[in-house]
């Protein structure tokens, strides 16, 4: 008898994250997945759909120019209903932290449909920090009925917030997985600015998107990367910027035109993994850049007040910054005066996983369904 589940997407970190799940169902005999996109970013989760060579069974279009949060909540709220009351799944699966994972986990309940949840657990104990991704988790841990926690960390704290230890599972993280199989991969074609250099600059590698730091906190961010490039002739900056008009707007204001800073738009995975792989340095404000960094062992800066991944902080290998330019430059100026440029990149045990977390979660899934 075969298992019928429903995996609910919308972004790009949840498509890499959910690859891994949805291709390991669809080599299992036993489970039927249907795929729901909502479009919540449109061209950043295409792109990884394609990668992994996924096709949606049901695609709500959600996006619009300038969504609110509203938009996004009703607007897969009520794009799910008919397709889940039609398609009747045993389960649905969300991921993280996301406004489709929340809206996805909340029309389940409501047709008391099972929810699973991957990378259950992260908390910063912040309310609005992420925003509005810690509130989202913690309300789809109140929807879920399994938890799939990539740490013991994380783990501890869903059975702190009261949740049964029978329905807690620590699997590691997906990103794992996902990672580990795009570098197995023969590397693509790396763009313009980083196929040309010579092999003594230093890369380093920066991204920033959170709502909490558009504006002011993200123009502090830049103005560290100017300060870095200044006292550091051989560091090349590469900035893979986010396509919300927030962030490419303040970012082009403050960085186009400054030598050995090139600006990108978002990268596609395939080729940002190689990137990561080659750089000497990450900054980042992305959660899934801080579970890559740790898995590539690459030191990053995590640009932000708080972090749901204290792991890698202990691990030694991201360092809480926040964005104050002083303290990144400072804390960038340490690392970099420890680093070659042919640092060499190994595979390395990551507190977040060994890559087989999406056979596990399957694993619990088929036992218990
Ligand atoms: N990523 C990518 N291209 C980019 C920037 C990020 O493919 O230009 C990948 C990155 O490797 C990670 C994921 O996107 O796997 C993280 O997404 P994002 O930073 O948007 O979200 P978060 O992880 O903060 O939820």
């Amino acid at each position: 008898m075969s298992i019928k589940a429903a995996v609910v997407l919308g972004t790009r970190p949840e498509a890499i994250k959910l690859a891994p799940v949805i291709l390991a169902m669809q080599r299992d005999q036993v489970f039927s997945c249907r795929l729901i996109a909502t479009g919540q970013h449109r061209e950043m989760l295409d792109e990884v759909l394609r990668l992994f060579d996924l096709h949606p069974d049901y695609d709500l279009h959600v996006m619009r120019p300038d969504q609110s949060l509203f938009d996004v909540t009703s607007r897969v709220l009520l794009g799910l209903q008919p397709i889940l009351e039609r398609e009747a799944p045993q389960v649905v699966l969300v991921q993280g932290d996301t406004t489709s994972a929340f809206a996805g986990a909340l029309a389940a309940f409501y047709l008391r449909i099972p929810v699973a949840h991957v990378e259950a657990g992260l908390r910063t104990a912040d309310k609005y920090r992420p925003f509005p991704e810690e509130i989202n988790r913690r309300m789809i841990s109140l929807l879920a009925d399994w938890h799939f926690a990539p740490t013991e960390w994380a783990q501890n704290n869903l059975l702190r917030e009261g949740i049964s230890s029978e329905r807690v599972f620590v699997t590691g993280n997906t990103i794992v997985d996902a990672l580990f199989e795009i570098l197995q991969r023969p590397s693509p074609p790396l763009p313009e600015p980083i196929a040309r250099l010579t092999g003594r600059e230093r890369l380093v590698l920066v991204t920033a998107h959170r709502r909490e730091n558009w504006g002011e906190p993200l123009r502090r961010i830049c103005r560290a990367l100017r300060a870095l490039v200044d006292a550091f002739q051989d560091v090349v900056i590469l900035f893979a910027v986010h396509l919300h008009p927030r962030v490419q707007r303040v970012v082009h204001e403050e960085l186009e035109g400054i030598p050995r800073i090139f600006l990108l738009g978002p990268v596609p995975y395939e080729v940002f993994v190689h990137i990561l792989a080659r750089s000497v340095l990450i900054l980042t404000d992305s959660g899934g850049i801080q579970e890559e960094a740790c898995s590539l062992g690459k030191p990053a800066l995590v640009l932000r007040e708080v972090t749901e991944r204290p792991e890698g902080v202990e691990a030694g290998i991201l360092h809480l910054v926040g964005t104050k330019s002083e303290h990144i430059v400072a804390e960038a100026s340490r690392l970099l005066r420890n680093v070659q440029a042919d640092q060499r990149t190994a595979w390395r045990p990551s507190p977040y996983g060994d890559g087989h977390a999406a056979e596990r979660i399957l694993r619990i899934l088929r036992e218990r369904l």
